[in-house]
């Protein structure tokens, strides 16, 4: 059975507001495979996932999975669809205290319909599938945590569903445990079943057959190659921040309203240099509007993208500065000190 998302957006209404979780994703993936969607926290996994579970209907775009019609069930076919179809892992495992591992398993086969013994015969083999029958009698307080995630999935594995949903399954998982787990995943994603596992974790990806990338970024007008004209705005001081630029070639300046009317130019950016960090890696609006001065090129990267290629070590450097220099402009910080050519009104700026 593959499944298929096309064109599906996610609108939040909160407070007033509409918060975009998902804005036309669209993918395609086959029986068999291990889906890794990977995102930073905010950028729409759970609500993904969710309607993958149709557990919410998305605002726009369907879902399907083999003959079945997802995003339009309704009734019996949409409680028959989450009972056999789909089997969700949660992040905080969500197993019952009171209840032994073997309990845990076997109750909601039992609430389904099943005999008290055939149930217990098949959370036995659950368990057994997941390496824990030693721990069958054990309640999830005496378990560590990746045991009691095995557990979980052993639960989520009760009628054997074709869709297998796991929500950041390693996110509370100590890294030994990490391991074992996504190993399990990795060997449950065989043909007839389709497992979708959620992670902002890049050491998942390469366990995976096919990775959907969620960045969270907002249509705010941002796209990734942009040629842009002298004088030309790449983005405005206050807006939301997705994405990161290089410099391909040309220039670009950061500037700023100055106190006395006019601009001070914060930062000028030349090729290879990169501008406009720390508000996609923090969620700040933009503190810098940042202008082309003669005819420029950049390229945008999504944090993901820019994490892989300065490495997490500079970032961690980039983001202790952040919290030392509350003042500092995201859209303007730049890797070395440079002194910005402040109080200089842009009109006077000689251009290069
Ligand atoms: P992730 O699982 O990747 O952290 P979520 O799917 O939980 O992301 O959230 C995506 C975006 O939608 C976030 O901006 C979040 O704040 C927002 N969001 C999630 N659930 C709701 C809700 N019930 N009401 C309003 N906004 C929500
Ligand atoms: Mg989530």
């Amino acid at each position: 059975m593959d499944l298929t998302v096309d064109g599906l957006t996610v609108e939040y209404t909160s407070a007033g507001y509409v918060v975009l979780a998902l804005d036309n994703l669209s993918f395609r993936a086959n029986s068999g495979e291990l889906v890794l969607l990977l995102g930073p926290s905010g950028s729409g996994k759970t609500t993904l996932l969710s309607c993958l579970a149709a557990i919410l209907k998305p605002t726009r775009g369907t879902i399907s999975f083999g003959e079945t019609a997802v995003t339009g069930l309704t009734g019996k076919a949409l409680t028959e669809y989450r009972r056999s179809t789909v089997g969700i892992v949660f992040q905080s495992f969500n197993l019952v205290p009171s209840l032994t591992a073997l309990e845990n398993v076997d109750s909601p086969l039992r609430a389904g319909g099943v005999s008290a013994k055939l149930a217990r015969e098949r959370a036995a083999s659950l368990l057994e599938q997941v390496g824990l029958s030693d721990r069958a009698h054990h309640r999830p307080g005496g378990l560590s945590g990746g045991q009691q995630q095995r557990v979980a999935i052993a639960r989520a594995l009760g009628n054997d569903p074709p869709l297998l949903l796991a929500d950041e399954p390693t996110a509370h998982l100590d890294y030994s445990q990490v391991e074992i787990v996504l190993r399990l995943l990795r060997s449950l994603a065989a043909p007839g079943r389709v497992v979708v596992v959620s992670t902002h974790d890049e050491r998942i990806v390469p366990l995976a057959d096919r990775v959907i990338e969620l960045t969270g970024e907002l249509p705010t007008g941002e796209t990734k190659k942009r040629k842009l004209k002298a004088d030309e705005v790449l983005f405005e001081e206050g807006t939301r921040g997705t994405l990161v630029y290089i410099v391909d070639s040309g220039q670009i300046e950061i500037t700023r309203p100055a106190p006395g009317g006019g601009e001070q130019v914060l930062a000028t950016y030349g090729p290879k240099e990169y501008f406009g960090e720390l508000a996609p890696l923090l969620g700040f609006p933009r503190a810098g509007t940042a202008r082309a001065v003669k005819n420029s090129t950049v390229t945008g990267l999504t944090v993901a993208e820019f994490r892989q290629m300065v490495g997490s070590a500079k970032i961690a450097t980039l983001l202790g500065k952040a919290g030392t220099s509350k003042g500092r402009s995201n859209g303007a910080a730049r890797r070395t000190p440079r002194k910005a050519d402040a109080r200089k009104s842009r009109g006077s700026r000689p251009r290069g």
